[in-house]
């Protein structure tokens, strides 16, 4: 009796000690910002057991660690914004073919399953509504009209949301169109491009300019902060442009499953987990994305800006045309 008791004791110790060797781990390198995701992998880490180590940098920063740590590399997963980086993380073999039978109802992936979209947002136009009437401005293409000249703010082409619409263009209108474009766009230009996307709508909040291109979630943040922030927000409405025709640009923030990644069935549960109806939900509350899911509903901020046409574009192929929007920026002499 006491042997048995004995053994069971070492048993119990054993197993013990030998848990949190085999407790299940998954290692994030994510560009989005901790506070963005934290809530939410804390939730998928309760859920599963899964315990989730997160490491977050800038986008290209991660890209390029990936590359020197080679096969020695920790990351499991890479999660990030804007298909441009998802294409380029693939284009640099550091990322693998996910397995998407149990992913079914997901729309938007690599065709090979070497990311996959976990959030859409949108570019749309903004306008300060006392300056600029209601029916000048229906297209991305009528920001290069004459009477737009000096009223103009964007950021600039080394960001990578400008290289995705100017990619998503060249796409749809061709090089010849697209490069017009962006000469019209630069020659209306308030100021040298400068800041991010809050910046320009502080800016036309402010009268520095009219008119900016932002990705919507900037402004739904701070829409719903206080203060100057908040009370700049309210200054601009949003143009959903060429709803006649090609839709307003759209991209995404994605995850892809690194080429090393040793935790590979832990990552495709976090996968799972993200596209769930709550989980979606969660995201476009949180975050002020859009679901990739079908059916989901949109936080009351997104309905207030309104429904939209969004173009249509293989998404893997706006990746692909980044380096050759980006060369024809440059030539426009957008800075
Ligand atoms: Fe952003």
């Amino acid at each position: 009796m006491s042997i048995v008791r004995l053994f069971t004791t070492i048993t119990v110790l054993v197993g013990s000690l030998s848990m949190p060797l085999m407790a299940a781990e998954l290692n994030i390198y994510s560009a989005r910002k901790e506070a963005l995701i934290k809530p939410i992998l804390n939730e998928f880490s309760q859920e599963t057991g899964i315990k989730v180590n997160l490491i977050t940098g800038k986008a290209d920063g991660l890209i390029t660690r990936m590359r020197s740590e080679k096969m020695l590399s920790p990351a499991d997963l890479l999660l990030t914004t804007d298909v441009g980086r998802l294409v380029r993380a693939k284009s640099f073999g550091l990322t693998q073919s996910i397995e998407l039978s149990n992913l079914s109802n997901l729309y938007i992936h690599d065709p090979n399953g070497h990311w996959v979209a976990l959030t859409k947002r949108t570019r749309p136009i903004i306008v300060n509504p006392e300056k600029v009437a209601a029916d000048a401005i229906l297209t991305y293409e009528d920001l290069t009209k004459a009477e737009f000249k000096g009223r103009i703010c964007v950021r600039s082409s080394n960001n990578v949301y400008n290289q995705s619409l100017v990619a998503a263009m060249l796409m749809q209108q061709g090089e010849e169109k697209t490069l017009e474009w962006a000469k019209g766009l630069v020659a209306n230009f308030a100021r040298p491009p400068k800041g991010g996307d809050r910046d320009q709508i502080q800016a036309v909040a402010a009268g520095i300019c009219d008119i900016a291109i932002i990705n919507t979630y900037y402004l739904a943040a701070m829409l719903n902060s206080e203060g100057d922030s908040a009370r700049a927000a309210q200054k601009v409405q949003v143009v959903w442009p060429n709803q006649d025709d090609r839709g307003t640009h759209i991209n995404i923030s994605g995850v892809a499953i690194a080429k090393y990644a040793k935790n590979i069935t832990e990552a495709q549960r976090l996968i799972a987990f993200m596209l769930r109806p709550s989980s979606q939900k969660w995201y476009s509350e949180v975050n002020q994305e859009y679901p990739v899911v079908p059916g989901i509903e949109w936080s009351k901020t997104l309905k207030d800006m309104g429904e939209f046409k969004a173009e249509s574009v293989d998404l893997e192929q706006v990746g692909h045309l980044n380096p050759k929007a980006l060369k024809i920026m440059d030539k426009a002499g957008w800075l």
